[in-house]
């Protein structure tokens, strides 16, 4: 029997550590706080309709890019059929003007041309950075701490060629650089694609994986997907333990000398291990589980200084109706500016409707949701624990918003409508403990940039990270990317050759 290895989480993050731990001969036991694996790659149904509150894509849906080869070590992907948008999203403006955002480059360019010509430097430079982006594959089945002196030499020598534009693209946000734009309308859809404060290279970079076709929507949703990935897991013989959350990381020693040997849960149960793993909320692990024991000054900049991803509603609605002549994701102008709460105003709102699959709704009828985003997520969470009757009110309060936009742009809402739902931030927080109600961790911002954060502590042995707060930019990639590197690092320590091929 291999080494004892507990993994606290059961999100995207925690399960792929234990898939290549467990094939790599550990013995591994994930301890998971809600009742079902994936974290917030997860849905939820109500009155037969299926609520997809996670992926938009899977970077990675197609052999085309390297991440692919990745999620195919852990879920065998030939049998996970993915739809590949031919556009991202519509942006309106008030007098009926859109612009849409092709997946592939060259209808893009001419899409933007067509409706801001008066941008044309601005457009040619966008795209053209995309294009010199596009012929980069990121190397990320590479552990930076295994290569060798050579080997990052070589490394550094492919990225060499862009190089230049990856850094040039992360000091500016999608909001600065929108503002460069004459045209309104293209301005607003630059900052409207993702978070306006994210740097633009991540739109670079999600762009390129659009054009590659390699950034669909796994068939069966967020919830499904994470379940193939539990399933895999469990087949290699691993174990998850649902309901249980973890309180405390225990210790012996202290720093610098310190040794992690195993979990306390918020029963008082204890349960020992070799090494301890979290893939569960970063700031939880280090300010409540490790009891700010080991916050070094890395840690500290991050928590004190740098911006996650902002939390979120999320309104569904269930419609008895098809929408086959609509965008799959539609950004509209309101009437008048909208409080989402008392620091949040909102002058746009997003629609995402589920025309493109089968699965999340019966025959004829479509899920349509919204995503509105917030950094208040004290006010949901103090709303829902002081004054729960105000709660609900709220979020009547912006269902009623929802629909009534949506009967405005769309029509036949109200009359069709069998099916709402509201999550807000404590919502995400109550079921994933994510700090903030953050979406995605920490926000690829000029600020954050490319750095890397650590998955070990300085004076604490046997003890390691992995997910979203130690991969800046998120993502379900990100998650995959820095479990697997982690399985990588702790067989490096151990001596042993790491085996990433499906085994089991
Ligand atoms: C609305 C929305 C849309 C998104 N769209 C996309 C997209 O299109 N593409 C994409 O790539 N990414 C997307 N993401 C981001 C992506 O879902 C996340 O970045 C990724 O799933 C994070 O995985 P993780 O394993 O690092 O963390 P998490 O999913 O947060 O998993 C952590 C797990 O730890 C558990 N946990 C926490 N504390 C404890 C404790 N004390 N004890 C026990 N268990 C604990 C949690 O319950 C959770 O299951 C989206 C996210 C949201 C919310």
């Amino acid at each position: 029997m291999g080494k004892k290895v507990i993994i606290i989480g059961a999100g995207i993050a925690g399960l792929t550590t234990g898939i290549h731990l467990q094939r790599n001969g550990y013995d591994t036991e994930i301890f998971e706080m809600h009742t079902l694996p994936g974290g917030l790659c997860t849905a939820w149904q109500r009155k037969g309709y299926t609520i997809d509150a996670c992926l938009h894509w899977l970077v990675g849906s197609s052999p085309r890019d390297n991440f692919y080869h990745l999620w195919d070590e852990l879920i065998d992907m030939k049998n996970l059929p993915c739809y590949e948008f031919d556009h991202y999203i519509v942006v309106e403006d008030a007098s009926g003007r859109s612009i849409t955002v092709y997946t592939d480059l060259d209808k893009l360019e001419k899409e933007f041309l067509e409706k801001a010509y008066e941008d044309e430097k601005i457009i040619r430079e966008f795209i053209g950075a995309a294009r010199k982006l596009s012929r980069f594959m990121l190397p990320n089945d590479v552990l930076p701490e295994a290569m060798s002196f050579v080997e990052g030499i070589h490394l550094l020598w492919s990225a060499l060629p862009y190089l230049p534009t990856a850094l040039k693209y992360v000091r500016i946000t999608s909001k600065d650089f929108a503002a460069r734009c004459k045209n309104k309308l293209l301005r607003k859809t630059l900052e409207m694609m993702f978070v306006p404060d994210m740097s633009v290279v991540f739109l670079l970079f999600t762009l390129v994986w659009f054009h590659r076709k390699s950034a669909g929507y796994p068939l069966g949703g967020s919830l499904s997907f994470s379940q193939k990935i539990e399933k895999s897991y469990l087949t290699c013989g691993g174990k998850i333990n649902y309901r249980c959350r973890v309180a405390k990381i225990l210790t012996r020693g202290s720093f610098p000398n310190a040794l992690a040997t195993g979990i306390q849960l918020s029963t008082g149960a204890t349960h020992n291990a070799d090494i301890v793993i979290s893939a569960a909320d970063g700031h939880s692990t280090l300010f409540e589980m490790l009891d700010k024991k080991f916050l070094d000054k890395n840690f500290q900049k991050y928590y004190s200084q740098y911006n996650p991803f902002p939390s979120f509603l999320h309104v569904s609605l269930g419609i008895k109706k098809t929408f086959e002549n609509y965008p799959h994701l539609i950004c509209i102008p309101l009437e008048r500016t909208f409080m989402v709460d008392p620091e949040t105003s909102m002058d746009y709102l997003n629609y995402r409707i589920f025309n493109f699959v089968n699965t999340l709704a019966p025959k004829g009828k479509t899920v349509i949701s919204s995503l509105l985003t917030t950094y208040n997520y004290q006010y949901w969470q103090s709303l829902r624990k002081d004054n729960p009757a105000q709660y609900r009110n709220e979020k009547k309060r912006i269902l009623d918003f929802v629909i009534d936009a949506a009967e405005k742009r769309f029509g036949g809402i109200r009359k069709n409508l069998e099916m709402t739902d509201v999550s807000t931030p404590a919502t995400v927080i109550r079921y994933t403990n994510n700090w903030r109600g953050s979406l995605e961790g920490w926000l690829l911002d000029p600020a954050v940039g490319f750095s890397q954060m650590k998955k070990e502590i300085k004076g604490l042995k046997n003890f390691y990270m992995a997910g979203q707060w130690v991969q800046p930019g998120g993502g379900v990639p990100g998650a995959l990317v820095s479990g697997r590197q982690l399985a990588q690092l702790i067989c490096l320590r151990d001596e042993k050759k790491f085996v990433g091929a499906r085994s089991c």
